[in-house]
């Protein structure tokens, strides 16, 4: 259970029973997990069809309807447990976010259930050659008639292994389009990234699509929207949801690394008691309350609909990224050996903090966004 500060909320019987659930469905796994690659496909299936993937969906769309705040709880505490299932639930919420900005009701109504009722999504916009720079992306989406016709090649989409729906992002009439593309459909070739540096288990995959046709009520939105309006949409929820797994990261580790502190003796007293490793938990304790505390602030801005809600957000995403990198880090020192073996949470948290610091807007993107920001508001 995290920490609750003064003027927290009261903890909503939906979180606490999502804690409980999301506890029996790892239930010490995350290492095995992550050694192997791979999450059982029912595990993903009952934490889709209980809503946790995707928590905001509304009730009346048989989603938990959490607001940001006691999402971005659930999602930490998944992130606590593994960061591969918590991957999975970014991806989840990204592709259900996007659907709620971009659908039309009847797309909503039909999509959104399926989200919350144990079908997995992924989102694609990267491509080989438009990381960072998106607007490179080379992927079109055609209409023609009553149909729409996909082609070209996405990477690294998170969670596309597993995958029954597939958010893509392309070209389209002079701007941009999304379309849900069934994993299923004829001309759709899913290719598992080999041995990613971490979040092994989320099931990262390339993705392509050769001539994909599909019904023209597959397209989110109407065609030719701006691109960058488009990524951002989605955007906005993968880093909050990424920040908040960052949170749990760092809740992880320092767990790991004050327990091992207060039980391992060297040079006849307990680690925590010799001042350089004391600067380590010091360093991981704060480097877990101020991501928190950036995250709490980001998910109120989400919750009150206030316009510094984007870059609340991006400063979330920065903030947390670069602690969880640092803390991991640290967590292993504090446990040296003991931690120094693949599958460790903390080994398994230096490997997959350093991703955090990559996705969703690399740390100089969200620099480069940070200082804009700055200019903008100098008085
Ligand atoms: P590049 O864009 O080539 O950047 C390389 C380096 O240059 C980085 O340090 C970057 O910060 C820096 N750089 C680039 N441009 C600038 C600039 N203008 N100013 C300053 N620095 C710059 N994509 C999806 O579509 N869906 C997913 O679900 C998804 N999941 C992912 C999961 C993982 C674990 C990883 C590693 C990637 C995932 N991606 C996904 C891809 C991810 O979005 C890209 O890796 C990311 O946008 C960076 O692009 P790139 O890797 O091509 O790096």
């Amino acid at each position: 259970m995290p920490d609750r500060h003064v003027g927290d909320p009261a903890p909503d019987d939906r979180l606490t029973e999502g804690f409980a659930l999301l506890d029996s469905l790892v239930d010490g796994r995350a290492e095995q997990w992550d050694l192997s690659g791979e999450i059982p496909l029912e595990v993903l299936r009952t934490a889709g069809e209980k809503g946790l993937l995707c928590a905001q969906v509304a009730g009346e769309l048989g989603g938990l309807g959490l607001s940001s705040r006691d999402n971005g709880e659930l999602t930490a505490y998944a992130g606590s447990l593994c960061s591969s299932l918590r991957s999975v639930m970014t991806s989840q919420g990204m592709a259900a976010w996007t659907i709620q900005r971009l659908a039309n009701p009847d797309q909503s109504a039909a999509l959104l259930p399926e989200l919350v009722g144990g079908r997995l999504a992924a989102v694609g916009f990267s491509e080989s050659g438009a990381g960072s720079d998106v607007t490179a992306m080379t992927t079109t989406i055609e209409v023609s008639g009553d149909s729409v016709v996909v082609t070209g090649h996405k990477v690294w989409m998170t969670a596309a292994h597993y995958a029954d729906l597939l958010v893509v992002f392309g070209q389209c009439e002079g701007g941009a389009a999304v379309v849900v593309v069934p994993a299923s459909a004829p001309g759709v070739h899913v290719e598992r990234v080999a041995d990613p540096l971490g979040c092994r288990a989320a099931g990262h995959a390339n993705v392509r699509f050769d001539s994909v046709r599909l019904p023209l009520s597959s397209l989110l939105g109407t065609p030719g929207m701006p691109l960058p309006l488009l990524v951002t949409t989605a955007l906005a929820y993968g880093r909050i949801s990424v920040a908040w797994g960052c949170v749990g990261i760092l809740r992880a580790c320092r767990n790991a690394a004050a327990r091992h502190a207060a039980s391992r003796v060297q040079s006849g007293k307990p680690l925590h008691e010799h001042q350089l490793v004391a600067g380590h938990l010091a360093d991981l304790y704060a480097a877990e309350q101020v991501a928190a505390q950036a995250c709490a602030h980001a998910s109120a801005c989400w919750d009150a609909g206030s316009p510094d809600q984007v870059v609340a957000t991006v400063l979330a995403k920065h903030v947390s990224a670069g602690h969880a990198a640092r803390g991991a880090a640290a967590a292993v020192q504090v446990l040296a050996s003991a931690g120094a073996r693949d599958g460790h949470v903390v080994a398994r948290a230096y490997r997959d903090a350093k991703l955090m610091e990559i996705i969703e807007g690399s740390n100089e993107i969200c620099q480069l966004i940070l200082a804009q920001h700055a200019v903008a508001t100098a008085q």
